[in-house]
């Protein structure tokens, strides 16, 4: 069977995930093989290996193992989509180093060069624009920091963007992201190839859905492209603050399609509750270390995310708001509180410990990327050891009832739900022991957080169930992190379409 073939029968399948425990039969082992019938887009019957004569077109899983389709709750699909135009500079260990590196990058065809993945926060030496503009000369040059809350700029950039120079070269927040936007601004031809290929990429490791929450104006290029018959992910589309009364206006609630297409939707609200920790920006209760009186800050105010859920929630529109400090963690839940809405919290980085029961108890899902806690557990222990809030606090939030979205923030991790499972379970990828062991999760929550529903409402492999399936090399629930993160991925399907097969 070849990619888009719709599948009518997955044979020879052993059962990982949400759904293993309905499958006792008498005759079966709770391992045992299974063939699963599909029909219209949905698991319709399931009965013992062999047992049922098979009917059309024939996946044999070989004994494999079926899992519900992955999804990344935060992606900014874009510049996932672009990350392999651009060099990743995290290797330099100083602002010379990384001047050097950026040098030799060759120009895009727009006269500008672009780096990704610049990570300074350890480095002993200041980055300087005089440092970055002897290296680089007349070519306008950007390094987009890993987080990417910040950008650093020679001064040929910032002739570019016609913007006044800063001394350091660099700029955060919202002047970062606006920059981020012209970067961004490619042509839609290139724009939609490089989507195509990303999907085609995600699908290799068994993704079906995404939540996009890329900046700028998103919905008429992803209407553009469902328009255009894509099909290759499910994608919820999300809107930032600027864009909020034009969605209104058009009447799309969240869950709405943008067209004719079912594959993109309209997403939540997303506000930017404040920055983050590699740029130091995010909002924080206590000084960071070697900073003092240095606590990030807020980039909504309290009252304006309380206008903007309540605006939202008017109009059908959930919210989801971006809080890393356990400040904007805690201004986050006070919004959802007093608009008496559900909700969702992007990274929940730094939480108070009396905040994280609020989760559960408000309905805000915790929208969390392992891979960041293991990317960052350095800066975490250099900045915020003396934080009184939990940081990464995975098993404390899942203990609580929160329910767990995980998601790769792409291209600040990669897009690849093992990779984020495997940090979630091991806290370490590398030779180093576990970071903050007590935190870790179990695979079965890991494997659900990557789910559609995340970890309290996971989907489930069963009948009447939709035929969003994967077929792995090995039991999720049974292997070592490092298979995990390696996981093979035989054949991935949206409504028993074959969106990628070995
Ligand atoms: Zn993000």
């Amino acid at each position: 069977m070849t990619r888009g073939s719709i599948v009518d029968v997955v044979a020879n399948a052993r059962i990982a995930g949400e759904g293993r425990d309905l499958l006792a039969h008498p005759d079966v082992a709770r391992d045992g093989v299974w063939d699963l019938w599909l029909a219209d887009g949905r698991i319709v019957d399931m009965a013992p290996a062999g047992a049922v004569r098979h009917r059309g077109q024939v996946l044999d899983a070989e004994g494999a193992w079926v899992v519900p389709g992955l999804w990344d709750h935060h992606v900014h699909f874009l510049q996932w989509s672009l990350a392999s135009t651009r060099p990743s500079v995290e290797h330099a260990t100083s602002p010379a180093e990384a001047a050097a590196f950026a040098a030799r990058a060759a120009p895009h065809a727009d006269g500008r060069r672009v780096l990704s993945r610049w990570r300074e926060a350890l480095w002993h030496d200041e980055p300087t624009r005089a440092v970055l503009d002897d290296a680089t000369g007349d070519v306008p040059t950007y390094l987009l920091s890993v987080d990417v809350h910040a950008v650093w700029m020679n001064s040929a950039a910032f002739r570019r963007e016609g913007i006044a120079p800063t001394d350091s070269g660099i700029v955060h927040e919202q002047v970062a992201f606006d920059v981020i936007d012209t970067l961004d601004d490619v042509d839609g031809a290139v724009a939609d190839a490089a989507h195509h290929a990303a999907a085609e990429r995600a699908a290799a490791r068994g993704v079906v859905g995404i939540w996009d929450l890329e900046f700028g104006e998103n919905h008429e290029p992803w209407r553009r492209r469902a328009d255009g018959g894509w099909n290759g992910l499910r994608v919820f589309s999300n809107v930032y603050p600027d864009d909020l009364e034009g969605v209104i206006a058009r009447g799309l609630e969240t869950g709405d399609p943008l067209s004719d297409s079912p594959y993109v939707r309209l997403g939540m609200l997303k506000v930017v509750g404040d920055g983050a920790l590699a740029s130091r920006t995010a909002a924080t209760s206590q000084d960071y270390d070697g900073h003092a009186h240095h606590r990030g800050a807020l980039n909504t105010q309290p009252h304006e995310m309380v206008e903007l859920v309540a605006r939202a929630a008017g109009a059908g529109i959930a919210t989801t708001i971006h809080a890393i400090g356990d400040v904007a963690n805690a201004a986050a839940l006070d919004a959802f509180a007093r608009c008496a809405v559900p909700g969702r919290i992007e990274h929940a980085q730094l939480v108070g410990a009396t905040d994280i029961a609020r989760f559960a108890r408000l309905d805000v899902d915790a929208s969390v990327q392992p891979q960041h806690l293991v990317d960052d557990r350095d800066l975490t222990d250099h900045f915020w050891a003396t934080q009184r809030a939990m940081p990464y606090p995975l098993r404390a939030l899942r203990d609580s009832g929160a329910n767990l979205l995980f998601g790769s923030d792409g291209p600040v991790s990669p897009l690849d739900p093992w990779i984020q499972m495997a940090a979630a379970v091991a806290r370490t990828d590398d030779d180093r022991a576990a970071w903050r062991p007590e935190q870790a999760l179990d695979a079965r929550t890991a494997l659900a957080a990557s789910t559609e529903g995340g970890s309290a409402a996971p989907a489930t492999i069963a009948p009447g169930q939709g035929a969003d399936l994967a077929i792995v090399a090995q039991d999720p629930l049974a292997c070592e992190a490092a298979s995990l993160r390696a996981m093979p991925v035989h054949a991935t399907m949206i409504a028993g379409r074959l969106t990628h097969v070995e």
